[in-house]
């Protein structure tokens, strides 16, 4: 579903990903560890340009990321084929990005409402279900300011299911929350795991990733180390650098 061929990326003279190779199959659960400042984000905000990259490709289902393909030159995709391809991959961040002048609701509702023009009757019995399935159904009708981090985090993640898009991108989605609220967001990512749902997810749960994950890449300075399977990564990494790294987080 996913394909990156030796993906470049600079932040003006600063060579970030220097040269990323991988597949990501439809229905995997693809998580990225790494030290802090390894490329981890950049890498991927890559897959759904929400950072532009210079060298290299990324295809989703097939069709490259962000640039047109034109003979021997490559040019930047329009700003409506940028907006299609981002409605088909959910992105749930750090920090929880809601709207606080809405409520739980509406923000689930905003997306398919304003982007997708879906009917409100049909997007409301939509976002209602969502938020049974992220456990805050009665949450509905609060704004975000009286929710707990945890709980505007399931937000988050229903407003981006909301969408329907094909794959989900988690980018550190606990790293902002208190210790006792991080189980309940990651339970609602291991339901979405097991529902079949295709996930890149960037995260220092090391736990976690080992037991919800396909396979694991583990970066470091721009460049991937290893990716297998969790028990090789987690139980007899191949690579020192992946060993050094988890002796150090664990
Ligand atoms: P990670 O997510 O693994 O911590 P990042 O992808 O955020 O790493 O960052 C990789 C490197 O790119 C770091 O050196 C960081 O300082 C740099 N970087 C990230 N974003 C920007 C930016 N917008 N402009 C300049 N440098 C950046
Ligand atoms: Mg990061």
């Amino acid at each position: 579903m996913i394909e990156v061929r030796n993906l470049h990326k600079y932040y003006g003279t600063l060579h970030v990903l220097r040269g990323i190779d991988v597949d990501i199959a439809k229905g995997e659960v693809f998580s990225v560890i790494g030290p802090s400042g390894s490329g981890k984000s950049t890498f991927l905000r890559c897959l759904n340009f929400l950072e532009e990259y210079q060298e290299g490709d990324v295809r989703f289902d097939g069709r490259l990321v962000g640039y047109r393909e034109t003979v021997g030159k490559r040019l930047r995709a329009g700003a409506g084929s940028i907006a299609a391809l981002r409605t088909r991959m959910g992105m749930v961040f750090q920090s929880f990005n809601l709207f606080s002048h809405k409520t739980v609701l509406e923000n689930v509702m905003e997306g398919p409402v304003i982007v997708q023009k879906k009917p409100r009757g049909e997007v409301r019995t939509m976002a209602l279900d969502l938020l049974a399935q992220v456990g805050l159904s009665e949450k509905a009708e609060q704004y975000p300011s009286k929710l707990s981090g945890g709980q505007q985090q399931r937000v988050g993640i229903a407003r981006a299911l909301a969408m329907q898009p094909e794959v989900m991108l988690f980018d550190e989605p606990t790293s902002a929350l208190d210790p006792e609220l991080v189980g309940e967001v990651l339970d609602v990512m291991k339901s979405l795991a097991t529902g079949g749902m295709t996930m890149v997810i960037v995260t220092h749960e090391m736990s976690f990733a080992r037991e919800v994950s396909d396979r694991v890449m583990m970066m470091d300075e721009g460049v991937v180390v290893e990716i297998d399977r969790p028990e090789v990564i987690f139980g007899s990494p191949r690579q020192a650098r992946t060993a050094d790294f988890l002796r150090r987080v664990v």
